[in-house]
This record gives structure tokens, C-alpha cells and sequence, in this order.
């Protein structure tokens, strides 16, 4: 009985005086009585011995081994003895064991509160039920919704950026303290005013770092003046991979020429032989005849769009004329000029490539009876037919030059090999441009140096881009002005916006390309709330997201 005593919640106020075991529903119930014979009202807080009355109150405790645990605390009413008390009966306080109402204690609800917060409402649910304890989802969220948020400790350095609530519709707003890479608070949109109010709220931020909108510069600039602001550089080069994004969009094809110029050279290997790369198939005629029919469909589309947009159509109304979707007509509004859809990486694989290296191998070496390649790998497990490897060493000969049926010594032919799948999408261009030197693949000077020699514009885009990457990565204010200079001269559109928009928000950017300050920790914690926001479906209110987002750190 007494290590029964010493398990109970605040034993020096409580008594056990029985306890009950029921083996069916797995359960013990605990009898026990508060013991303090001296109480204070909880208004006044004149001490009382007086008592008025009796009953019981059941309450959840944390369970024992396989048994959940019930207390059936018995608690007294007193009479306040104090005359001039408004209070004339009331309830013994047990501050330490539970709240008054509840039917917890408070150690129980203050563990059910920390797995509320780490796991959410339903993840929480199903690990209580395996620790045999049963409590809904709600009381989990009312759990976590009831702990106190931490004090805020205003930072010298705050990150600012934003966080979708919903599909990208409404947003809402991150801060995060740069200095201790701690996340702050949580508003509930991103609004100017909100963030504005913020600040004013809590004086003394010194540096505000934050993307490149509007908005929060307006924000900022209302609500901390003094601040300086601070454009991050990871912003700096997503604006500049848009923009040159849209540059190598509008040349899809001189990237496709690119591809095919890459996919056909021949590499002369160190030893000195030169090795020759198999063609990819060429597509049926039938297919790039349809292929070209439904370009020049969507081409027309795009025109009409920007025609009807022109003649001041709203967005609706031309998706209804033409035909197609409201999401499809903004997309063709965002580009001038007809962009070629992002393609496949590539059409299909065949059944053939875990193969192709052995067949090139053997072929090198000199065996060119495509039957007893094709009888060589069906033992390896090759499961295709013969015609698909008859193909595939036609290619090969065509890339050799070799004349059927006619006699040849194999010294005298290249080495063939399989070329890597390249497909240059845009947005591949745009990182093999971006990409860090340090990352950059082997074969990338090769196809930079193919890019520029395909367009004067690409040429220009790719050394723009590159100087700007530069300016950020290396920290290089003084070269900012000559390249901004540079950029507004340019034949490019799209630089030329990009550095208008540079232009406009010019100091930010210039501390940005100076200070050593950076959002980097703030994208890792909008990661995290990312993850918190999907783990709790739809329940993600300001209030339970800002509380996960806070306190489980
Ligand atoms: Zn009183």
C-alpha cells in the first residue's frame, strides 16, 4: 500500500484509503480522500475547517502496465467563514492533482497535451488507443489549443516569408528568429497591415529579412522603419531562374537542337579512339505529323488568347469563346510569345536498355550477329523479341557507317556507345546555367558552350545570369550598379523587367548582395510547417498550427 501511496499525484494532500482491481475491464480504481483539514477560499483566501459537504469525483490517471487507472477522490465543500465574503460555499482546490471541472489529472492531460503536439489529433489518437488510453482527437487539439504559447523575445535579426494555408489561396505568414534559428510566431495572413502591427507591437527588430514582395516591404516599412531590410539571396536567385526560364522557354528550339547536336557527337576518349554514340529512334512519320498538327492547334490558341485579351476580354470570357479552361487561358497570358509544353523526359523505356550496355560491349569486341546477341541476353533474361534487338544493331551500323553484307575488319570502325538521355527542358537549362561550379556536372562546359553558340539571345541570358548568380553568391555590391546598367540595356525582355524590378526595391537588394544575413533557416522551418500542415488535413487553424509550429520545436 505505502508504493501505492507514493504513486499517487501529490500524495502529501491525498490518502489512499481503497483500492479495487477489475481483471474483465482491465481497470484499477484507487479510493482516495483529500486530507488537509485546513483550507483557504479560493476569494477571499481566509482559512476554513468548517465543512459542509461530501462527494466524489472520478478522474483519469496516467495507467499501470496493462490497466487504465480511475481515482475516485473524495472531496469536502466548505463554508467560508469570512462574513464579508460574497462566496458563502465552496469546493476544496486540488491545484496540484487536477483542474477544477476536469476529469484528468493534470498529469495525465499534461502528457496527452505533448503527444497531441508532436503527432496531431488522429496520429495521437491511435498511439493512445495502443497504450490503452482512450481519448477522441478533439480533446487531443483541445489539449494542445489550451497550453500557453511561449513569451516572445523581440530578435535583432527577424526572417519574414509566407506559407500557403490551402492550395495556394490564402496565406499566411512566418517569422522566425535568425539569430537563434527559432521560429517566432505565426500570423494569420500576409498581409501588409498584419505584419505592420506586428512590428509595432514588438519594437526593437533591427534587420528584417524577407522575399521580394511588396507587400511585406510595405509591411516593413510601416511597421519598423528603422529596420533595414534585407532581400534574400535564395529569392534572388528564384526571381533570376524565372526569368531565365521564360528566356530559354521561348527558344525550345534551339534546346531541341542542342539535344540533338549533344546526343550525336562523338567523344574522343583519353586513349585517343573515338567513340561514336548510337542514335536514339527516329519517330514514325505518322507521329510527328500529329505532333506537328496539335502545335500549330495550340499555337492558334495561344494567338486568339492574347488577341481576344487585347480587344480587353476578360479571362472567363475567352476561356468560353475558345473553349478551353480559365487555368489554361491565364497560362497561354502569361508569356507573349508561344511557349512548346515541357516534353517527357523520354517516350517510354525500352525494354531493351538493361541489355544495351552488354550488347554494345560484345559489339565493340566485334560480334555483329544481332541472332547471337539476341539468344546471349535471353539467357540473361532478356524477355523481348528479336526484331527490337534487329533494330536496335541497325542503329548501331548506321552510326558506323556499315554497309550490309559486305566485308569489314572491325580495327577499323569506331567504338559505339549508348549516349546519356539528355532531353534539355528549360528548366534543366536554367540550373545547368545556376548550378554551382562546385556541382556542375562534367559534360555541362560542352553544353553551355552549345547553348550560346546556338542564339545571340541565349548567349546573352546565360552571361547575364551568370554574372548576376555571382553578385549573390560571392557578395559583390560594387559590381550590382554596372550589371543592373547592363541588364536595362539588354535585348531581353525579360531582364529587363527583372531589373526593373530590382531597380525598385534597390536597397533591399543591395543589403541582400551585402550582408551576410540569410533566410536559409526560415525555408527550413516553412519546410517543417509544410509538414505539420498536411499531417493535420483539414483541422489546421491558426490557432492549433501556430501552437505545433511554436512549441514542437
Ligand atoms: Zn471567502
Amino acid at each position: 500500500m505505502s508504493v501505492l501511496t507514493h504513486l499517487l499525484p501529490d500524495s502529501s494532500n491525498l490518502r489512499l484509503e481503497n483500492c479495487q482491481l477489475d481483471k474483465i475491464k482491465t481497470k484499477i480504481y484507487l479510493i482516495v480522500s483529500a486530507i488537509s483539514r485546513v483550507v483557504n477560499c479560493p476569494v477571499c483566501n481566509q482559512p476554513t475547517q468548517k465543512i459542509h459537504s461530501r462527494y466524489e469525483r472520478l478522474l483519469a490517471d496516467l495507467p499501470w502496465a496493462d490497466y487504465s487507472i480511475t481515482l475516485q477522490l473524495r472531496v469536502r465543500k466548505f463554508f467560508c467563514i469570512n462574513s464579508l465574503c460574497k462566496q458563502r460555499i465552496f469546493t476544496e482546490r486540488l491545484t496540484n492533482v487536477t483542474a477544477p471541472w476536469a476529469r484528468k489529472t493534470l498529469r495525465l492531460a499534461q502528457r496527452l497535451s505533448v503527444i497531441g503536439l508532436a503527432n496531431g489529433g488522429a496520429a495521437g489518437e491511435r498511439l493512445l488507443q495502443q497504450w490503452g488510453i482512450k481519448v477522441s482527437r478533439n480533446t487531443l487539439l483541445n489539449l494542445v489549443r489550451s497550453i500557453p504559447l511561449p513569451p516572445i523575445v523581440t530578435p535583432h535579426t527577424l526572417g519574414v516569408d509566407d506559407f500557403c494555408f490551402r492550395k495556394c489561396k490564402t496565406y499566411g505568414t512566418a517569422l522566425i528568429d535568425l539569430e537563434r534559428s527559432r521560429p517566432i510566431a505565426l500570423l494569420k495572413d500576409a498581409l501588409a497591415e498584419t505584419l505592420a502591427e506586428w512590428l509595432k507591437a514588438h519594437p526593437g527588430v533591427k534587420v528584417v529579412s524577407r522575399d521580394r514582395s511588396k507587400t511585406y516591404e510595405s509591411g516593413i516599412r510601416q511597421g519598423a522603419p528603422e529596420a533595414i531590410q534585407v532581400a534574400d539571396r535564395f529569392h534572388l536567385l528564384q526571381n533570376l531562374a524565372e526569368t531565365l526560364n521564360e528566356v530559354f522557354a521561348t527558344h525550345y528550339q534551339a534546346l531541341k537542337a542542342v539535344d540533338e547536336i549533344y546526343s550525336l557527337s562523338s567523344v574522343t576518349q583519353t586513349d585517343g579512339t573515338v567513340v561514336v554514340r548510337v542514335p536514339r529512334p527516329t519517330r514514325e512519320q505518322q507521329a510527328l505529323l500529329l505532333a506537328e498538327q496539335s502545335r500549330a492547334r495550340r499555337v492558334a490558341i495561344h494567338q486568339q488568347v492574347w488577341d481576344l485579351h487585347h480587344q480587353g476580354w476578360s479571362g472567363k470570357a475567352i476561356a468560353r469563346q475558345v473553349g478551353i479552361g480559365v487555368t489554361s487561358v491565364f497560362r497561354y497570358l502569361r508569356t507573349l510569345t508561344f511557349v512548346e509544353p515541357t516534353q517527357r523526359r523520354s517516350r517510354g523505356r525500352s525494354i531493351l536498355v538493361p541489355y544495351q550496355e552488354y550488347i554494345l560491349k560484345r559489339w565493340n569486341e566485334g560480334c555483329h550477329e544481332g541472332l547471337i546477341l539476341f539468344k546471349e541476353i535471353q539467357q540473361q533474361g532478356y524477355k523481348g523479341s528479336y526484331d527490337t534487338v534487329a533494330r536496335y544493331t541497325r542503329r548501331i551500323r548506321t552510326v558506323q557507317e556499315i554497309k550490309p553484307r559486305k566485308r569489314y575488319s572491325i580495327k577499323s570502325l569506331p567504338k559505339v556507345t549508348q549516349p546519356k538521355k539528355l532531353c534539355l527542358t528549360p528548366r534543366r537549362a536554367v540550373w545547368l546555367v545556376l548550378r554551382k561550379p562546385e556541382s556542375q556536372q562534367p559534360d555541362s562546359e560542352e553544353l553551355l558552350a552549345l547553348l550560346t553558340a546556338q542564339h545571340p539571345d541565349l548567349a546573352e541570358a546565360i552571361q547575364l545570369s551568370q554574372g548576376f548568380a555571382c553578385i549573390v553568391r560571392q557578395r559583390q555590391p560594387e559590381q550590382l550598379d554596372p550589371w543592373l546598367t547592363q541588364a536595362e540595356m539588354s535585348n531581353l525582355t525579360a531582364f529587363r523587367r527583372f531589373a526593373k524590378r530590382l531597380r525598385e526595391d534597390y536597397d533591399a537588394v543591395k543589403a541582400g548582395v551585402t550582408m551576410s544575413v540569410s533566410n536559409g533557416p526560415v525555408e527550413g522551418h516553412i519546410n517543417r510547417l509544410k509538414m505539420l500542415k498536411r499531417q493535420m488535413y483539414g483541422r489546421a487553424k491558426i490557432d492549433l498550427l501556430e501552437r505545433r509550429f511554436l512549441l514542437a520545436t
